[in-house]
C-alpha cells in the first residue's frame, strides 16, 4: 500500500520475448550491443528491461508494464525502457520496500551477450541504485535450438526488502 512502511520482503518474476529484426538498434538490459539485428518492438524494445520492469510491479501486485504504459499509447512509441524501470522502482519505494538483488536469464542465439554481460549487470544495478553485486545476468545460446532462432527471450525475478525508515531505529523484539 502506498505510503505504509513494508514490513516483510516481496519476490516478483517477469518475462519477455521480442523478435529479432534486421537494422534495429539492439539494446538489451539498457545497454546498447552492436548487432546488425535488435529486438522489435513499441518501444525500444528492450526485452530484459520489459522483464524486470513485469518482475518490479509483479512483487507489488501492481498489474504489469501493459497497464502502465499501454502500447496503444503513441507516448510509448520508441521510449527509452530504463523510464519503466524507473517508474516501477518509484512505486517499490512508495511502498517502503527496496531492492534486494535480481537474478536474470537471456536467452539468445544472437547477439552473443557474453562479452556484454558485466556492462549489463553495472547498468541494470545503476538503474535500480543497488550494487552490481546483487544484479545477476545469464546468457544462454541453447545451442541452436530453433525456439531460441531469431528472438531475444528474457527472463527476471527480482526480491523487495523493506527500506530501513528514517529515523528510526530498527525497534527491538522482546
Ligand atoms: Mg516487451
Amino acid at each position: 500500500m502506498p505510503g505504509k512502511r513494508a514490513s516483510e520482503g516481496r519476490i516478483g518474476i517477469g518475462w519477455d520475448a521480442h523478435p529479432l529484426r534486421p537494422g534495429r538498434a539492439c539494446s538489451i538490459g539498457g545497454v546498447a550491443i552492436p548487432c546488425d539485428e535488435g529486438p522489435e518492438g513499441h518501444s525500444d524494445g528492450d526485452p530484459l528491461l520489459h522483464a524486470l520492469t513485469d518482475a518490479l510491479y509483479g512483487a507489488i501486485a501492481d498489474g504489469d508494464l501493459g497497464t502502465h504504459f499501454p502500447d496503444s499509447d503513441a507516448a510509448n512509441g520508441g521510449r527509452d525502457s530504463a523510464e519503466f524501470v524507473s517508474a516501477a522502482l518509484r512505486a517499490v519505494a512508495a511502498r517502503g520496500l527496496g531492492v534486494a538483488n535480481v537474478d536474470a536469464v537471456v536467452t539468445a542465439e544472437k547477439p552473443r551477450l557474453g562479452p556484454h554481460r558485466d556492462a549489463i549487470r553495472a547498468r541494470i544495478a545503476g538503474l535500480l541504485g543497488v550494487g552490481a553485486d546483487r544484479v545477476s545476468v545469464k546468457a544462454k545460446s541453447l545451442q541452436g535450438l530453433p525456439a531460441a532462432r531469431g528472438s531475444v527471450i528474457a527472463q527476471a525475478v527480482v526480491l523487495l526488502a523493506p527500506s530501513p525508515s528514517r529515523g528510526s531505529r530498527p525497534s527491538r523484539r522482546r
